[in-house]
Formats: C-alpha cells, structure tokens, sequence
C-alpha cells in the first residue's frame, strides 16, 4: 500500500481544505501530508525561506502561521488553514568547544547533527526511537528517548534564538532566562518560529545494543526498577498478548575496556541470537545493530538507522506518560483492555524518562514512564480505544505525548499540566495576537 492509498483507507484525521486555483485540464497539487500520511495538511501555502532574515519578513507578513518540521506528528500540532513555514534551508551547525554546545538551524534533522558532531568527538545524551527529526520539531513537542537518568531531548537545550510575532528576533538562555526559558523549550510552536538552536554535548561514546525476548510480565512487575535500569537506555515492547513483553532492548553505554558482556538470561528472558524488529513480521534491516556489537552512540540509542524507514512506515502513533512510581499499575490498568487493543495495534513501547522543569514537558517534575502504541493505520477503530485506554489511566494523571494522538479533553489536559497558566502567559508575551496559534493549540491549551 502507498502513502496515497493509505491515505484514503485511514481517513485523513484533518480534512484539508486545498487551495486549488486550477484551470481545466490541471492536475491538482498532490496533497501535503504528514510522515505518516494520516492527516492532510490544510493549507498549500508553504514558506521557506533561506536566511532568518527571511524568516522574520514572513513571519511580518503572515496572519496566521506554524512552523513545520519534518512532518512527523501525528496530529495536527504543525497544521495550519493559513500558511506554514519551513526551515528546512536552514541546516548550518557550530560547535563551541569552549562551551560543549553546538548550534544548529532551525531546519537540522538529527540524521545530519549526529554523525557531524560525531566525528568532531562529541554526542547528544540521548535520542528518539528516529533520527530523522528536526531538532526544533522534537524539542517543541518534548520528544524522547528512554533511560532512567536520560530527560527528555529538549533537556539538552542551552538557548533558542526565535521569531516572534512582530518578526523580531528574541534570544532566550537557560542561563540568562531562569524561569521564562524553562517555559519556553517545549513551545509547541506557539512562541514563535525557532530559527537557531543551541544544545548541550558531551564527550562522544560508543553504546553496544542487545534484545531479549519473551519477558513474563510477572518479572517484570517484580523488578520494574531493575529492569529499567539494566542499561543506559532501556526499552519493553509488548503486544499485551500471553502477558508477557515480546522484547526488551537494552543500550549500554560502554565504558573503555568494558568487557561488553551479556547474560544469555535476564529475568527470564532469553538473548536474542539474531537482530530483530520491534514489530512482529517486518525485516530487521531498518534497524540498528544488535547482538551486543559496539557502535556510535547515534546508531545504536535510536532502534532505526539514517536513511532507513522506522517503525513500519503505516502507522498511527500515541503515547501516555505516567508517573514512574506508579508505572507498574498503570500497566496492568492497560492490560485488562488487551483484547480491545492488540488487533489494531503492531506494538507497545515502555521508556523510562527523568523529570524536568520544562512547562510543557510530559515528564515536567515527574519521573515517568511512557507507554506508547503503534497502531496499526486504522483509525475508525484505534479512536474507538483510546478513550477506553485514557479511563483506565485517569487515576494516573496521563500526560499525553503532544506529537501524537489522543481523545483527553481539554478539561482533563489542564490539570495535568500545571504550568499551563504561565505558559498561556508566556505565549500572548512574544504573540499577543494569537499568529502563532492554530486549531490545535486553541483546542488543547485554550479550551476553545
Ligand atoms: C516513526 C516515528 C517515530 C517516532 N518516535 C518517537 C520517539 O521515539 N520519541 C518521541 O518522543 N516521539 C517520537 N515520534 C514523534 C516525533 O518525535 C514528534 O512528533 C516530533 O515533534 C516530530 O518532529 P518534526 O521535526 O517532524 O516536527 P513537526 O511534526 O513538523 O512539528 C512538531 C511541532 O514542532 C513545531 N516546530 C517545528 N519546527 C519548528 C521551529 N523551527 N520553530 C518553532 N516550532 C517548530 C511545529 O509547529 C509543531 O508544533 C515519532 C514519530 C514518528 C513518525
């Protein structure tokens, strides 16, 4: 199946309005969509400019607007009905040895900062399941890895140049900016457009991957903690059949001279011998190396490598936070709906993610567990689950990830995010006319 085909068999989650001033016998543009190609963008009117400077004019110029990145949300986070911009041209990188920090374009992917800073001698703390991510986009909607002592990757954020909505350029820092800059990292596009951004590096390590299989949910109840704290970054995959959890993906970092040793065993569960995809029936080519074989940081702490396709390419995408002490529960609450869940679902991911003083942040001053479900490109039904999944999690105060999909109103996203107040505040601050807000935003954060 094509994206096209997919398209029209999942229903787009946004109808589109096209703007097509076609004469007859025109073909009409090919419709923007998402990664995915679950939902259709609502404009045609797409910016991108080369310089920042261009930036700033477009952004004088528009009434309404979002910036885009790569496309990899689920829902409509990036949508806009007027115009979007994309910073795609803008890609350049400085490192600053002095200060560790490496300052990249608004547009960089991952998949081009880490092998760059790579071979400079350095590396990020951690990375998503993907590389193929702007750093802006992921930083905007709190994207994440997986390790007890790893935030999420906004965590690595030292300042942000943005666009605000008078097309100024404001310069935030962790350092200069306290509380205002915390409030401004996880910006889900509503601060202004991210024209520059500078994270934190560390020296640069080498991480040896193995995956185990088959873990009896018992054991896993029983050793949550050390379960997930057997590597530097730790993943459970299940699919909430036989109450088990199909795979476990461990990430060690490697030490010099480290031994590199894997117990055939762990809490019951047995060393894979071969390299495996996360998802049942697809080809492991599309991921990074297994079996305990060393490699650079950036191609083993993702599960997909660069230029690979991830996951399975089809697919829905949501994901709940929870709080890490409560993690447990909130997985047997999950399970009694397994019989609801699994025949739409390719596989459910756990990571482990510290706290963080980030507003917006999932994990804001709660160590958390995620719990994330690739679906299966069926929406009718998976829209159907996700409320029964949301009640069962309701005692757990469920954070979802703001990158993907979820029916909690916005009644009960308020309480979950205390600082949403300030963060409302923050936002009319550097967009008092509201240019920066779409659908989404006025939905989720307004209430309106
Ligand atoms: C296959 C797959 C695997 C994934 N794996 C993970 C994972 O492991 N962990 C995880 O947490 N998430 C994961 N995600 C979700 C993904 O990381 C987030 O949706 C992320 O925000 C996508 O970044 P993007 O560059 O595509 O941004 P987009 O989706 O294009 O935009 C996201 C948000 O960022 C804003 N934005 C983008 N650029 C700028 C800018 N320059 N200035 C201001 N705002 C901007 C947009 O306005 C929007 O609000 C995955 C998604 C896919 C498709």
């Amino acid at each position: 199946m094509n994206k096209r085909e997919f398209l029209k068999t999942t229903g787009a989650v946004v109808a589109g309005s096209m703007i097509t001033h076609m004469t007859r016998g025109q073909q009409a543009p090919a419709p923007r969509t998402n990664w995915s190609g679950n939902l259709t963008y609502s404009t045609n009117n797409l910016q991108t400019p080369g310089t920042v400077k261009e930036v700033q004019q477009v952004v004088k110029k528009a009434i309404k607007l979002r910036a885009l990145g790569s496309h990899h949300s689920f829902n409509a986070i990036a949508d806009s009905t007027y115009e979007q911009v994309s910073l795609e041209r803008l890609t350049e990188m400085t490192l600053d040895e002095k200060s560790r920090t490496v300052t990249v374009g608004g547009g960089t992917t991952y998949a081009q900062l880490a092998p760059w800073l790579d071979a400079k001698g350095y590396a990020l703390h951690n990375l998503a399941s993907l590389p193929g991510i702007t750093v802006a986009g992921a930083c905007a909607t709190a994207t994440h890895g997986s390790g007890m002592h790893n935030g999420n990757l906004a965590t690595a954020v030292a300042a942000m140049e943005i666009v605000n909505a008078d097309g100024e350029l404001i310069l935030l820092s962790h350092d200069k900016d306290g509380e205002r800059f915390q409030g401004a990292v996880v910006g889900l596009g509503a601060m202004g457009v991210v024209t520059r951004i500078t994270l934190n590096v560390l020296p640069t390590y080498k991480v040896a991957q193995s995956v185990y299989q088959d873990l009896p949910f018992d054991e896993l109840g029983k050793h949550f903690e050390d379960i997930f704290s057997s590597g530097y970054s730790v993943s459970v995959f299940t699919d909430w059949e036989h109450h088990r959890a199909t795979q476990v993906w461990i990430k060690r970092k490697l030490a010099p001279n480290d031994p590199n040793k894997w117990d055939p065993e762990f809490f019951g569960a047995k060393l894979s011998t071969v390299k495996l995809h996360p998802l049942a029936d697809h080809p492991p080519e599309s991921c990074t190396e297994q079996e305990g074989i060393p490699g650079p940081w950036y191609d083993r702490l993702p599960h997909f490598r660069i230029g690979q396709t991830p996951s399975s390419g089809q697919e829905l995408q949501t994901e709940y936070f929870v709080p890490w002490d409560r993690g447990f529960e909130a997985v047997e609450a999950v399970e009694k709906l397994h019989g609801k869940i699994s025949p739409h679902l390719f596989v459910t991911e756990l990571r482990a993610i510290a706290a963080d003083k980030l507003w917006m942040s999932m994990a804001y001053q709660r160590p958390s567990l995620a719990i994330h479900f690739t679906w299966k490109p069926e929406w009718p039904e998976v829209q159907r689950v996700l409320p029964m999944i949301e009640k069962e999690l309701a005692p757990f105060q469920p954070r979802p990830h703001w990158g993907k999909l979820f029916t909690l109103p916005p009644a009960r996203l308020e309480p979950c995010y205390t600082r949403l107040p300030d963060f409302r505040a923050l936002a009319s601050h550097y967009d008092p006319r509201g240019t920066f807000r779409n659908k989404f935003v006025e939905t989720n954060l307004y209430g309106s």
